[in-house]
Parts: structure tokens; sequence; C-alpha cells
């Protein structure tokens, strides 16, 4: 019923690297060019970890963004924001933190896991807590209906999709709504909103699921009705209820396959990161220095790519002729270490090249940067204004 969208953020704790480059940013670059995108600085769920070192989120904000910018995020494609910019955010956290049941956000699997990981932090906070339903906030406050995520952040999606019907269960009732919506059917014009009414009687009546796709269609393709009437006519096709918060999906992506040259997941706190702004010298130079097979000592013994990082950047970097030349190569010590390391290092420079040319651009003029973000919050603040404005209307909130 709601348009689609898509709806990303990331925190910005450090500089970026190719890890995220590879996990997260090249699908962004994809996604703006598939559905709206929202992508967003999640600067206020840094402070949830982050609470007595602020200055680190606000040194990384603009440094991120640039990141974004340098790595082929397109403002003129994708609506770029910075999340405390939109206070909206905050004010629908606090409204859905009225309802949400405290053993809903005790449950979620990442609320003791980070906790046990992060144990150098107190995380004992009531912030801490409530960030999953910060995150719902930040989706529910866009309507949108699609959110990239890894496995491990499903249970966040359910979680907001569980707050999102609860939250229409309780405030979509509307005083007059049977009436409201059989008023906004008839602007469907007379024959659709016969068959409109038909349909929804087969789903209610007989509980056909194929009735309820067909209605559901139907009203995604009508031009003429408001917002709040297409709300209505979707609620009354289930139930009487308006819908005022979209239940979002989970977009499963795969998770980045990009080693830190240890061979571990590539992250700042390992120190083993190749930055989006890294000098070609620098980058000869991390890879030359990293760890390979330990049984290949001398240049005369053979290894096995399965026991080398430097495999697994070849998994991602190579084609299969150039893999089968690191296999035999290796396997057979026809090739040395440094000789089997120079097409990565070529890739990744081939790859960082133009990355690090945009950021130097975009680094240049901060102006720009300012003000491709302040077009971002103003649009996305009107975005989240509209929903503000229903969700307070629906809570007995609208004063006007
Ligand atoms: S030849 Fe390549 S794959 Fe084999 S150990 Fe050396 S760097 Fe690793």
């Amino acid at each position: 019923m709601f348009p689609e969208r898509v709806l990303s953020g990331m925190r910005p704790t450090g500089l970026l690297h190719l890890g995220h480059y590879h996990g997260v940013l090249k699908n962004w670059v994809k996604l703006q060019t598939e559905y709206p995108c929202l992508f967003f600085v999640a600067d206020w769920h840094a402070l949830t970890t982050h609470y007595e070192t602020p200055q680190i989120i606000e040194e990384n904000v603009w440094d991120m963004v640039i990141d974004w910018l340098a790595a082929g995020i397109d403002p003129s494609q994708a609506t770029l924001f910075i999340q405390s910019r939109v206070p909206e955010h905050a004010e629908l956290h606090l409204l859905l933190s009225m309802s949400t049941p405290l053993g809903w956000l005790e449950r979620v699997p990442t609320y003791k896991d980070q906790q046990e990981k992060l144990n150098d932090k107190d995380l004992a906070t009531y912030g801490f807590l409530g960030y999953p339903l910060l995150q719902s906030a930040d989706i529910l406050i866009y309507r949108a209906t699609q959110v990239p995520v890894g496995e491990d952040q499903v249970p966040h999606i359910e979680l907001t999709r569980e707050i999102a019907r609860r939250f229409n269960n309780l405030y979509g009732k509307e005083p007059g709504f049977e009436e409201k919506a059989l008023e906004a059917a008839k602007k469907l014009g007379s024959k659709r909103a016969k068959l409109y009414l038909d349909l929804r009687n087969r789903y209610q009546e007989q509980g056909e699921d194929t009735a309820l796709e067909q209605a559901k269609a139907m009203l995604g393709d009508s031009q003429n009705l408001s917002l709040a009437d297409r709300e209505r006519l979707f609620g009354y096709l289930e139930g009487g209820r308006k819908l005022i918060l979209a239940e979002p999906k989970a977009m499963l992506t795969e998770a980045s396959r990009m080693p830190g040259l240890d061979g571990q997941k590539m992250s700042k706190s390992y120190q083993n990161t190749i930055s989006l702004r890294e000098t070609p010298e620098n980058i000869s130079l991390k890879i030359r220095k990293m760890p390979t097979d330990p049984q290949r000592v001398r240049r005369t013994d053979p290894g096995d790519p399965e026991k080398c990082p430097v495999w697994q950047l070849h998994e991602i970097y190579s084609d299969e002729r150039q893999k089968n030349w690191v296999q035999e190569g290796c396997k057979s010590a026809g090739i040395g270490c440094l000789e089997c390391k120079e097409p990565i290092i070529d890739a990744v420079v081939r790859e960082l090249t133009p990355m690090r040319e945009r950021a130097a651009y975009y680094s240049e003029d901060p102006s720009m940067v300012r003000n491709i973000i302040a077009d971002g919050c103003e649009r996305a603040r009107e975005l989240a204004q509209e929903t503000m404005r229903e969700v307070r209307e629906s809570m007995g909130l609208d004063y006007s």
C-alpha cells in the first residue's frame, strides 16, 4: 500500500574501509538506481555505545558522508541525511516507547550479545536497551518498505513489524472509520468501488487470499486517492482499522566476504583495514606485508591457498583463470607469495583510485557536502513530518 522505499543507515564510528564498501556501499550504489532510497548517518545510534566519547562521532560524520559520495552514492538519486537533523525520529521513538513491552526489547538477540562483546563499556543503559526501538522509529517514520540487512539484523525488522502492527491496532481506530472507508471507496469510481467491496467480502467471508492480493494491487494502482484514503481502504480490507505505519520487509544482503589483512573480519578494532582513501603506496605496502600460509617458509615450499588470507582476496578480485593460476602456482611452489599478491595490489589500487580522487574533490569543498546534507535533511524531514502528522492525530495529540 505504501510506495516502495528503501532505508539504510550507518554509524559514524571510524574511517570507512573496503569491508564497508563490499558489505554495504556497493549494494547501496545498486539500490539507488532501483528504488527511492534514504541513507542516513546514524549519529544517535553511535551515541548509544559511544556516549562517553561523542567527539569521535562528530569527527567522523563528515568524513563518512565524503566516503559515501566517493564510493558512488549519488545525491541526485538517493536522499542522504543525518539522523539527529530530523528530530521527528526522537519524537516517534518516544511515542512508540509508550506501547512497546519491555520484554520485546530485552529479547532482541543482539542486546545481550553486544553487551558481552563490548564489555569494556557500560551498556546497562536505557539508551542501549532502546536502540532497536530507535531503529524501528527510523524505519517507520519513512514508511520504508524495504530495509537491507544481514541475517543477524532480521530480528530487528521482525520487531519493527510487530511494533507497527501494535501501533496500527491501538491507534488506527478512527471515529466513523467504516463511513470514511466507504466514502473513500467511492473515489475509486463506481465500477472499481464495486469490485473493491466484492473482493473485500470474498476475502473476509471466504478467506480468499487471492481476492485480498487483487484488491491490494488495485489500490496500489489507483492514482486519485489521498494518502489518508489509501490507508483507510487498505485497513478496511483486512479489518476495521487504518494502517498508519507500514510494516517493512527485510531485504537480505549477503554478508561481506572481505577479509582483513590478517584474515579475520576487516574491522577498525583489529587494525587490519584498507581505508577507502588509502594511497597506492600504502595499499601495496599493506598487502605485501600480509601473512600467508605459514607452511610457505621458503620460496620452494608448496602451500595451500585455503590457509592463506591472500586467497580470500583472490576470491573477491580474481577471475577463474587467475584463481587457477594461484591454486596451481601455490600448491606446486611455482609462484612466490609476492608474485601472487601483485594482481591483488593492482585490483585494489584500480578500485580505490577513483574513490580517492572523488573524496579529495569533496574534501576540498566542505560547503558542497554540507549543502548535499542540508538538502537531504530537508527532504527527509518532509517525509517524516507527513507521518508524524498522522501519528499525532491518531494518538490524540493534534491540538491544532
Ligand atoms: S602463493 Fe598466494 S595463496 Fe599461496 S600462500 Fe602465497 S600468497 Fe597465499
